[in-house]
């Protein structure tokens, strides 16, 4: 099994949403990674640029954060010729890391636009170094830029950052530096493509935390309405559903919380959220950490305090019909 630490740079309209920006937001401009051994020794690297397919200016601010030039790319092969080359270079073992969660994404939207073959059809674990940073220092992790983390990690900067290999040595570099067991437990999944059966469903455990998620629906009253989704689990009871401390609620429809207790294992914060993927289906992740009565008694005040003010609200409408009436 190999590594392979990957960062794209892309594309994307300085203007105003046009019909192609919604069939592709963000086009990669360049694929740059490096490749690792088990034991983190580097073996080979990847760069290539892109010459662009879907739009013929580059945005400004993009240009100047890479300094590349629309006229650099010209002689770059397209998309599906250097997809094609680095997912052979990758090879089949291996495991992907990357600074933040979104280039496995984009890569396969990128792939999907030009109707090249998945790199999967379920969704993929991958390693996020920004997670795992932020774990390792305190924090969460969208505070964390690669160069600030470079900084504090005392890394020697010998090249430019904002170009796609610069940046995957950056992180292979950072990740040498972290925790192996670090990467275990900052694991996350790329959920491009959901999971395509029950069975294939994702349900993660990682010490005191637990994360399920579904496969795709059409319509969101088939999760709502389904109760062993919508159930709360303790994950050391293996999926066994609890009886709530407090219903799942939202003040959005969008993002619920709740609260059960485990006879055994104690108080579980309890958080589900409705997702929809890029194929148009809806699914739910969710997520259940072991916690305190105090945080119970929060989530209960939280419930309490968004009831009320919704009461006050539906109060005030009501008024103001009555005046104008
Ligand atoms: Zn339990």
């Amino acid at each position: 099994m190999n590594y392979v630490v990957f960062d794209l740079e892309w594309n994307q309209p300085s203007d105003g949403k046009t019909s192609r920006e919604r069939d592709l937001l963000f086009e990669i401009i360049e694929i740059g990674a490096v490749k690792l051994d088990s034991e983190g020794n580097k073996i080979a690297e990847f760069s290539e640029t892109i010459k662009p397919q879907v739009y013929n200016k580059l945005n400004f601010h993009i240009q100047k954060m890479l300094g590349i030039r629309m006229s650099d790319l010209k002689h770059s092969p397209t998309f599906p010729i250097v997809a094609k080359r680095f997912l052979k270079w990758c090879g089949d073992d291996v495991i992907f890391c990357t600074w933040g969660s979104q280039d496995l994404t984009e890569l396969q939207r990128n792939i999907s636009y030009y109707d090249m073959k998945p790199m999967s059809d379920g969704p993929i674990m991958f390693y996020n170094l920004q997670k795992i940073y932020a774990d390792h220092i305190g924090g969460e992790a969208q505070a964390y830029n690669l160069e600030s983390a470079v900084d504090n990690l005392g890394i020697t900067k010998d090249i430019p950052f904002h170009r796609a290999y610069a940046d995957a040595y950056y992180t292979a570099k950072i990740m040498a530096m972290m925790n192996k067991d670090c990467f275990y437990k900052g694991r996350s999944f790329d959920l491009y493509h959901l999971p395509l059966s029950e069975k294939e469903e994702i349900y993660d455990v990682i010490d005191s935390e637990s994360l399920f998620v579904s496969k795709g629906y059409t319509d969101r009253s088939e999760i709502t309405g389904n109760r062993k989704l919508m159930a709360m689990t303790c994950a050391k009871c293996k999926k066994r559903s609890l009886r709530p401390k407090v219903r799942w609620f939202s003040s959005n429809s969008k993002l619920y919380y709740g609260a059960a207790v485990c006879m055994v294992h104690g108080p579980i914060k309890c958080r589900l959220k409705l997702k929809h993927s890029d194929q148009g289906l809806v699914y739910i992740e969710k997520t259940m950490t072991y916690g305190t009565y105090d945080d119970i008694e929060e989530i209960k005040s939280r419930k309490k305090r968004l009831k009320e003010k919704t009461a006050k609200i539906a109060a005030e409408k009501k008024m103001a019909e009555y005046k104008e009436s």
